[in-house]
């Protein structure tokens, strides 16, 4: 073992994540965060709710001076190209390398483009501070956005645009918006929330083409519909960030491809957070892309790169969704196929519990937290859904 120490590549959640848990599990040797972003490791959610909105414009996880505390080395601007498991080095672009005696991979994702689409101006991704900001100088000169794509970010900068007073078309070739992850009821209820708004929700639809001359100015959609449109978000969900790891050798499909600790096909490498596919309780390999999960693996991918013993606690996955005045929340693994029961509905709230086999797996409420949170055992012991509506 030489003392090149802990090196995490990737300057996101998980990156600052893992370096706190390895100074709180008292390892002392080298720890360096390379990043290719010139910020400080900060938190993405804001991006598509307060920073958009001007409303924040801090995001760091933790100040310059936490890093310093802790005696943590920031190479800041400086993105790995390639990655070498028998000499243990990683290559940065400006030609260094950097040697290793444990390596985590924590480059996260990149946003997905559409390549048809010309290079015009105000066509937008997010996922990046850069982005979020480039984005909000866009929409303040704008009148009106159409956002391909009704994910969670998609949904999330729909309503963040109206709430700058944007209008808002937002385009969905599947039949509700979140369809694909919360099911279709459930996305009947997120479509009412963003036509209650004010946004033209249009699904069942892909765009076209887009045109302008220099910047945007017309959307065309798939049923020959044309929009015009000083702003266009393209929210069609990312990819894992794995470009550089194509000479390595580490196995990566969908991400990369790690054990239920977090190793990855090579020694001494380790994935976590959203570019990470860790195999789950069922044995199946399963990519998460939220916020809380990165915590959660990095409780597990650190003591087991230190050889301690890994916390064995039933982790009940949660995410959440910030759109107008309403929290959507979910808990548990609810799967679009899932039967669905709607348990309250006010025509704004809503809660819903999830089946499967007869079994409560989760639960998805829109602005009603104490309830969502409230059921968090329940679904950790596999409760029988007849209990629960009983
Ligand atoms: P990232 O945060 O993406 O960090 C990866 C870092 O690695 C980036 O800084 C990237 O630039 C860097 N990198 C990439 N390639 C290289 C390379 N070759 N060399 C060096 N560095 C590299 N989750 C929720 O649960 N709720 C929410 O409301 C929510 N909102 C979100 C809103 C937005 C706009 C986005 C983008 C995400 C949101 N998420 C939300 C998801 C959550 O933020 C992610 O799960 C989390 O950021 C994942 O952390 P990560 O460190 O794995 O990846």
């Amino acid at each position: 073992m030489t003392n090149n120490g802990i090196v995490i590549v990737g300057g996101g959640l998980a990156a600052a994540r893992t370096a706190e848990q390895l100074r709180r599990a008292a390892y002392d040797g080298p720890v360096t965060i390379v990043s290719d972003e010139v910020h400080l490791p900060y938190d993405r959610p804001p991006l598509s709710k307060e920073v958009l909105r001007s409303e924040v414009d801090d995001v760091a996880l933790k100040p310059r001076e936490w890093y310093d505390d802790k005696n943590i080395t920031l190479r800041l601007g400086a993105a790995a190209t390639g990655l070498d498991t028998t000499a243990q080095t990683v290559s940065l672009a400006d030609g260094s390398e950097l040697g290793y005696d444990e390596l985590v991979i924590a480059t996260g994702l990149v946003p997905r483009r559409i390549p048809s689409f010309p290079d015009l101006e105000g066509v937008r991704v997010l996922r990046s501070f850069d982005e979020s900001m480039a984005l909000r100088t866009h929409a303040a000169a704008s009148r009106k956005a159409v956002v391909i794509g009704a994910g969670f970010i998609g949904c999330e900068v729909a309503a963040s645009l109206r709430g700058l007073g944007v209008d808002v078309v937002l385009v969905e070739p599947q039949p509700t918006p979140l369809a694909s992850v919360l099911g279709e009821q459930i996305g009947a209820l997120v479509t009412r929330l963003h036509r209650a708004e004010g946004v033209d929700v249009r699904t069942g639809l892909g765009v076209a083409e887009v045109r302008g001359a220099g910047h945007v100015d017309t959307v065309v959609l798939t049923d020959g519909a044309e929009i015009s449109a000083d702003l266009v978000v393209v929210g069609i969900g990312s990819l894992p960030a794995t470009d550089w790891l194509a000479d390595s050798g580490i196995d990566v499909a969908n991400g990369v491809v790690c054990d239920e600790a977090g190793r990855t096909s090579a020694p001494h490498v380790w994935a976590l957070g959203d570019v990470a596919s860790w195999k789950d309780a069922t044995g199946h390999q399963a990519r998460v892309e939220h916020w809380s999960n990165v915590a959660d693996q990095a409780r597990v991918v650190v003591p087991a790169m230190l050889g301690a013993e890994v916390p064995s606690n039933v982790v009940v996955p949660y995410f959440w969704s910030d759109q107008y005045d309403v929290k959507i929340q979910c808990l548990g693994e609810p799967e679009a196929t899932d039967i669905v029961h709607l348990i309250e509905d006010d025509g704004r709230k809503f809660l819903a519990y999830y089946e499967r086999d007869g079994v409560f797996v989760g639960v998805v409420g829109g602005g009603l937290p104490g309830k969502v949170m409230k059921v968090r055992a329940k679904i950790a012991n596999a409760t029988p859904i007849a209990e629960m509506l009983g």
